[in-house]
């Protein structure tokens, strides 16, 4: 009801074009045909040996979508989460992960968990993953801190987060032989996915299809 009357005195609006589309949150056809480019990601041999089924990506890490990434992590904007859901959405429904057992996001620290309140990879893949009828489930943790990565080249970045992640306790004997996918908000130089990755292998996983919505790599 609420939502009718909003809707009517501000009819919702494509966030990449401004025109007008069905409800809140959604993309014009057009602009997400052309904006949501599902591809699989060039890796490192390192990276594609944990990552068996590769990792993917649903879009350019530019424009509006970093924009809008941007606006969920610093602002909490409602729109833009909106918005990034629904292109997540719409991206995943793009992949084959029909055997998918386990979905899983790289952790934050938790001194960012409680000043966030959020772990952005699990509230803009929720939709996405509800309608797949599944669930998040926590299997990683934190195990150290480590340095803010964006000033870092990939060598440092590597050693910054190796050895940061673990299995939760109660994942530890329950990822044996199952195949898993793994999402993430951005993917830059992968160092922080590889580690969380290397961690499920390690600890038996059959597979590993990593997610991730945006990327610089072409
Ligand atoms: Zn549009």
């Amino acid at each position: 009801m609420l939502e009718a009357l909003l809707n009517l005195l501000f009819p919702p609006q494509c966030p990449a074009c401004n025109n007008y589309v069905e409800h809140n949150g959604y993309w014009c056809d057009s602009c997400l045909s052309r904006l949501l480019k599902v591809q699989k990601l060039p890796l490192e041999s390192d990276l594609g040996g944990v990552f068996d089924k590769g990792v993917w990506c649903l879009g350019e890490y530019d424009g509006i979508l970093k924009k809008l990434i941007a606006d969920v992590k610093y602002n909490k904007k409602k729109s833009a989460i909106k918005a990034v859901q629904y292109f997540t959405k719409k991206g995943m429904e793009k992949l084959e992960m029909e055997d998918t057992e386990l979905i899983t996001a790289v952790p934050l620290y938790e001194s960012k968990m409680k000043a966030r309140g959020f772990n952005q990879g699990v509230l803009l893949f929720s939709p996405a993953v509800s309608a797949r009828k599944m669930d998040f489930s926590e299997v990683l943790k934190r195990v150290r801190d480590t340095i803010p990565q964006f000033n870092l080249k990939y060598e440092e970045r590597q050693k910054n987060v190796r050895g940061a992640f673990a299995l939760q306790e109660d994942y530890v004997h329950r990822i044996k032989g199952k195949n898993i996918l793994l999402t993430d908000d951005i993917f830059t130089t992968g160092a922080t996915f590889f580690e969380c990755g290397k961690e499920l292998k390690k600890a038996g996983a059959a597979s590993i299809l990593g997610v991730v919505i945006a990327s610089g790599r072409k």
